[in-house]
């Protein structure tokens, strides 16, 4: 008899699985989620967290991706200070200004006030952009394209939520300087596409590219580009990950000049752009569901887990039989490249082992029992679908790579129709309302005024929701016909901004 199971065939192992329902409460099974599947424990410092190995894993699936994609593109690993200087910080005043309110500082050592408080970078331009000027002379110095991977730190006033919004976070942020502007808005688009790639390829969550308005663009960029998510349970949009230009506004408040090929001094063009931990949280709200994470393929620390199933009845021999055909398949598999955890553990019974792991997301699972052994075949499941299939000794080590590439596609296939089906086409108001009431983001002609959108983010409000903003200019345009006007201010219209509420 296995030890976890008690008297009477009932279990009295600990109960798995989430109280709530992602469909219910949101909130409560999100918080409870990234808890019990071992992502995140919480910290006596409110809005920050701790990153446990299995989420730290999946971080580390996405910082490889990208690491490698833009080494290939020539940008070079760096790392610059944590701290900044005030000095330095105030040199770019739009850029201070929108990150003022957020910015943590030093003020004491040990007993003694400092001189000088010093900042905690909240993002590296101004730490990185002096030395950019030191360092850059000639045209020969350019394109200098730096990145690093690091943590920074944002003071958010905003509700806090794991990954989602922390007030520190992870994330790489690139730097780059080019000696003309189409090579810098070239980068600009290339990392976005990079960002969408992260997002679609290994998140499985679909997103759309776009431009910020000039109200949501970063401080002190000349523009934003962006990759907007949406999490249809909370009708809300997330912005993705951005990759900024820059123009020349630090490199004339830095001074960073080159001497071009005719001898003239001229000032570097620059872009910034960033991705944060907070791309795994969008992933876990789009997939995951009332078991637990479920985990695409690709994003997955373990893709298969392998478990025997014995009974009471299976002897020694047959025990030691599915033991060692475990060991087999977990060597093949991870020769095919497949990521393998065993679950050999005796004092758990096979039915808590699935939740377990259910819970963790792994994407599937291959059981092994005594019937599998008469007849040379094993059932392998999918986390996201529950679908069962039975597959032959000889052939599992093809299968199940099949079966993990079949469902990282059907993952990004399904969540993508669940977005497009969340975008609803509108021209007047009353249809946006009740687009937005029914969780929905909405593309809409309008005139791209600043104050357009804050009137819109005022009378959006209702008594249960915040007011809506623009999530981007979609760079994949819907035909405006001459004389559309603008849905929120009856101006001409000029261009189809996607809107929503947003975390
Ligand atoms: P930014 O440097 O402001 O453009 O930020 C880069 C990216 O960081 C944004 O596109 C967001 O996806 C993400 N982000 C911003 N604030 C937070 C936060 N508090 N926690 C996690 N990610 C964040």
């Amino acid at each position: 008899v296995q030890p976890a199971q008690a008297e009477g065939g009932k279990k009295k192992e600990t109960k798995l699985g989430l109280s709530a329902s992602k469909q219910e409460n949101f909130s409560e099974w999100y918080s409870e989620l990234v808890v019990s599947s071992e992502l995140i424990s919480y910290y006596d410092v409110s809005g920050c967290y701790i990153l446990r190995p299995w989420a730290y894993a999946m971080w580390e699936v996405v910082q490889s991706f990208f690491d490698g994609k833009i080494k290939a593109m020539g940008v070079q690993n760096a790392y610059f200070p944590l701290f900044i200087t005030e000095d330095v910080l105030n040199t770019e005043k739009d850029h201070v200004e929108g990150f003022a309110p957020e910015v943590a500082w030093v003020t004491r050592c040990g007993n003694a006030e400092m001189d000088k408080p010093i900042a905690i970078r909240p993002t590296s331009e101004t730490v990185m952009y002096p030395y950019f000027a030191q360092w850059i002379r000639s045209h020969r110095d350019l394109p200098l394209r730096l990145n690093q991977w690091t943590n920074v730190v944002r003071w958010e006033f905003k509700y806090p939520t794991p990954f989602i919004r922390s007030r520190e976070f992870l994330w790489q942020e690139g730097h780059t300087a080019f000696a003309n502007q189409e090579e810098a808005n070239q980068e600009v688009l290339d990392i976005l596409e990079l960002y969408r790639r992260v997002y679609e390829e290994i998140l499985a969550v679909p997103v759309t590219k776009g431009r910020k308005s000039k109200k949501e663009q970063f401080a002190g960029a000349a523009y934003t580009t962006t990759v907007e998510a949406f999490i249809p349970e909370t009708g809300k949009g997330i912005q993705g990950a951005t990759s900024h230009h820059l123009g020349q506004n630090f490199s004339k408040m830095f001074g960073i000049e080159f001497e071009d090929e005719e001898r003239n001094k001229v000032h570097a063009w620059q872009n910034s752009w960033g991705l944060t931990t907070r791309s795994l949280g969008v992933m876990i709200m789009t997939h995951s569901d009332n078991k637990g994470l479920v985990l695409p393929p690709k994003a997955a620390p373990k893709q298969i887990v392998l478990i025997p199933i014995p009974n009471s009845k299976t002897s020694d021999e047959v025990i030691s039989e599915i033991c060692n055909k475990i060991d087999t398949f977990k060597r093949q598999l991870e020769d095919a490249g497949v990521r393998v955890v065993t679950d050999m553990r005796l004092n758990y019974t096979p039915g808590w082992k699935y939740n377990h792991w259910e819970l963790r997301g792994v994407p599937l699972r291959l059981e092994l029992g005594p019937k599998d052994i008469e007849n040379k075949g094993v059932v392998v499941v999918r986390r996201d679908t529950g679908v069962k299939e039975t597959v032959s000794w000889d052939d599992v080590a093809a299968r199940v790579p099949q079966l993990l590439d079949q469902m990282q596609a059907e993952m990004l296939a399904n969540a993508t129709a669940k977005y497009q089906a969340c975008i609803e086409k509108v021209t007047t108001w009353d249809a946006f309302m009740t687009a937005l009431d029914n969780k929905h983001m909405v593309l809409a002609p309008w005139a791209d005024e600043e104050e357009v959108e804050e009137d819109v983010k005022k009378r959006s409000v209702t008594p249960d929701a915040m007011g809506a903003k623009t999530l981007c200019i979609p760079f994949n345009q819907p035909e405006l016909p001459e004389g559309t006007l603008c849905f929120a201010s009856g101006k001409p219209a000029k261009n189809w901004a996607l809107w929503g509420r947003s975390y």
